[in-house]
C-alpha cells in the first residue's frame, strides 16, 4: 500500500509507505497523508472477521494498509497494544478483554466503551499502537525522535502513557500552567520516566501552541533535534481507530446483512474520519452521526455545505473541552474524498482555509454527492450536556462523561427505525468530574488504580511562555 497527498506532491516522487509516513506529519506540501485507494473487505472476509478477539482483527486491518512491516511484527504490535491489561479500567461487570466492551443501554441504542486504557480517553486506542509503532520502526532504523507537542488534558496524558519508558523516543510536553483539572495535572506530571518532560508553560493553551510552532518553524533546529509530532493528523492514530468501528458492528449485530449507525463526539475529525474509511472498506454503516458542542464548525459544514473556521477568539470554552477546536485538522481528508479525490481541488479549497478564509460547496457538484457519504450532524450546548448525563444516568444508571453526553444528545435526533446506534464513549466521567457533580451532584466513581493520584510526587518543569526557554530546556535534556 502506498500513500498520497490530499494535496497530491507525491504524485512527483516516488509514493510513500506507511514506515515512510509514520514519523512524520504533515506531507511536504502541506496536505496529509492517505491510502492511494481504500482496501475492500469482501463478504467473506467481514464472515470471518466476525469472530475474531480485537488484536486479531486489528491484525486483519492493519495488514490492508502496513505492506513494509513483516506480518509476525505486526502481529506482536497488535498483541501487545490490544490486550486486556492495558484496556483495564472498563466499568464493573465488563469483560477487559473486548477492548471495547459494548453495553446495551436500551433496545437499538448501544455504548461502545472506548476510554478503558490508561488515561480513560479514547485516544489510547490509537497512540497505544503508535507507540509501540514508534519504537519497533526506530529500533529499525537506528534513529530517535523528540516528540513535541502542546496539550490541554487528552491528547497530553495519552501520548505520554503510550511513549513512557521507548527507546529512541523523548516526549516534552507543553501544558498551561495551572490550567487543566487536578486529575489531569497528577496524570501527566506523577509520570515518573525519564524520558518523559512535563513542561508547565505560564500562559494559556494557545501560547504552549504557539511555541510548538515557532519551534517546528526552525527547520535547522528540527533537523538537529529531531523535533516530531503525534498529533491527530498522524496516519497511523486514524488506522487504528478503524477498528473499533468493526468490532461494535460485530458486537451490535447478529449477521453481516444488518446495518448501524454510529454516533462520534467529534473535534478535529481523527474518530469520525475512520468511520468514514471503514463505511468505504465497505463495512454496512448507514449513518456517521457527527456531535460537535458549542464549536459547532462541522455541524455547520454537513446541514449547510460552508465550511467556515473559526478564530481562536471565537472558540468557546466549554465543558466538553477536549472539542474545543475552531478548525477541524483532519477534515482535509474527507473533502479529498469528497471531491472525487481531485487534490487541485483540495489545494483550491485550503487556499483559503489557510488564508484564513472559508468555503461553501453550494453551486458545486460535491453538493449532490455529500448525501451518499451517510453524514448527518447536530450540536450539543452545555445546558443539553448536563440534561443528557442526568436523563442517562436516571433511566440507565450509565453514567456517561460530557463528550459522550452530546453524541447521546444528538444521537437521538438521527436514530432510523430497525437500526442500531452506537454511541463512541470517548472519555471516562472522572475526567470531567467537575461538570458531572454539576448534572447530577455527586463524584464520578473512580477506577480503582486512580485513587488518590493527585497526592503522588509531581514532575514538571515550570516556564516562560518562550519558545527559546523551551528550545534550551530540549538541547539540555538531548545530551
Ligand atoms: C479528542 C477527543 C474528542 C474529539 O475527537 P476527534 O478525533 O478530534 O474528533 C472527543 N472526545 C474526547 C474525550 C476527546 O479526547
Amino acid at each position: 500500500m502506498r500513500y498520497v497527498s490530499t494535496r497530491g506532491s507525491t504524485k512527483q516522487g516516488p509514493s510513500p509507505a506507511f514506515s515512510d509516513i509514520l514519523l512524520g506529519g504533515l506531507a511536504p506540501d502541506g496536505g496529509l497523508y492517505l491510502p492511494e485507494s481504500y482496501p475492500q473487505v469482501s463478504a467473506a472476509e467481514l464472515a470471518e472477521w466476525r469472530e475474531l478477539p480485537y488484536a486479531a482483527l486489528a491484525l486483519k486491518i492493519l495488514q490492508k494498509f502496513v505492506d513494509d512491516i513483516p506480518a509476525c511484527d505486526l502481529k506482536s504490535l497488535a498483541d501487545r497494544t490490544y490486550s486486556g491489561n492495558v484496556y483495564k479500567h472498563c466499568r464493573p461487570g465488563r469483560d477487559a478483554t473486548d477492548i471495547t466492551p459494548l453495553t446495551t443501554v436500551e433496545p437499538g441504542l448501544f455504548l461502545l466503551e472506548l476510554s478503558n486504557g490508561p488515561t480513560l480517553a479514547f485516544k489510547d486506542m490509537a497512540m497505544q499502537l503508535l507507540g509501540n509503532l514508534f519504537e519497533y520502526v526506530l529500533d529499525k532504523r537506528q534513529e530517535t525522535i523528540n516528540i513535541l507537542g502542546a496539550t490541554s488534558g487528552d491528547t497530553g496524558s495519552a501520548a505520554e502513557y503510550a511513549m513512557r519508558g521507548k527507546h529512541n523516543v523523548r516526549v516534552f510536553m507543553l501544558s498551561p500552567d495551572g490550567l487543566m483539572s487536578a486529575f489531569q495535572r497528577a496524570q501527566m506530571y506523577s509520570l515518573q520516566e525519564p524520558n518523559i518532560f512535563n513542561i508547565a508553560i505560564k500562559g494559556m493553551f494557545d501560547d504552549c501552541q504557539d511555541i510548538v510552532k515557532a519551534v517546528s518553524n526552525d527547520a535547522a533546529f528540527k533537523a538537529q533535534y529531531k523535533i516530531g509530532a503525534v498529533n491527530s493528523i498522524n496516519w497511523a492514530r486514524v488506522l487504528a481507530q478503524i477498528v473499533y468501528y468493526f468490532k461494535g458492528y460485530f458486537a451490535a449485530t447478529r449477521s453481516n446483512e444488518e446495518k448501524v449507525s454510529f454516533a462520534v463526539p467529534s473535534g478535529n475529525f481523527g474518530n469520525i474520519c475512520a468511520g468514514h474509511i471503514a463505511r468505504m472498506m465497505g463495512l454496512p454503516i448507514a449513518r456517521l452521526v457527527l456531535a460537535t458542542n458549542e464549536n459547532d464548525v462541522l455541524d455547520e459544514f454537513f446541514r449547510t455545505g460552508v465550511y467556515r473556521p473559526r478564530g481562536a477568539s471565537d472558540t468557546w470554552v466549554t465543558s466538553s473541552p477536549s472539542m474545543d477546536i475552531s478548525k477541524a485538522s483532519n477534515f482535509e481528508r474527507f473533502i479529498f474524498d469528497l471531491v472525487g479525490r481531485d487534490p487541485a481541488v483540495v489545494r483550491e479549497l485550503w487556499a483559503k482555509v489557510d488564508a484564513g478564509g472559508s468555503f461553501d460547496l453550494n453551486g458545486t457538484p460535491f453538493m449532490a454527492k455529500l448525501p451518499e457519504f451517510g453524514f448527518v450532524s447536530g450540536k450539543s450546548t452545555h445546558a443539553d450536556r448536563l440534561a443528557t448525563i442526568r436523563d442517562v444516568w436516571q433511566k440507565h444508571q450509565l453514567m456517561i462523561d460530557t463528550h459522550t453526553a452530546d453524541a447521546f444528545k444528538v444521537a437521538h435526533e438521527h436514530r432510523d427505525e430497525g437500526i442500531p446506534m452506537i454511541v463512541l464513549e470517548t472519555a471516562q466521567p472522572v475526567k470531567f468530574a467537575e461538570t458531572i457533580q454539576e448534572a447530577l451532584g455527586r463524584e464520578p466513581s473512580r477506577p480503582k488504580d486512580f485513587d488518590g493520584i493527585e497526592g503522588l510526587p509531581q514532575r514538571v518543569e515550570v516556564m516562560p511562555a518562550d519558545a527559546r526557554a523551551v528550545k534550551d530546556f530540549i538541547v539540555r535534556h538531548c545530551g
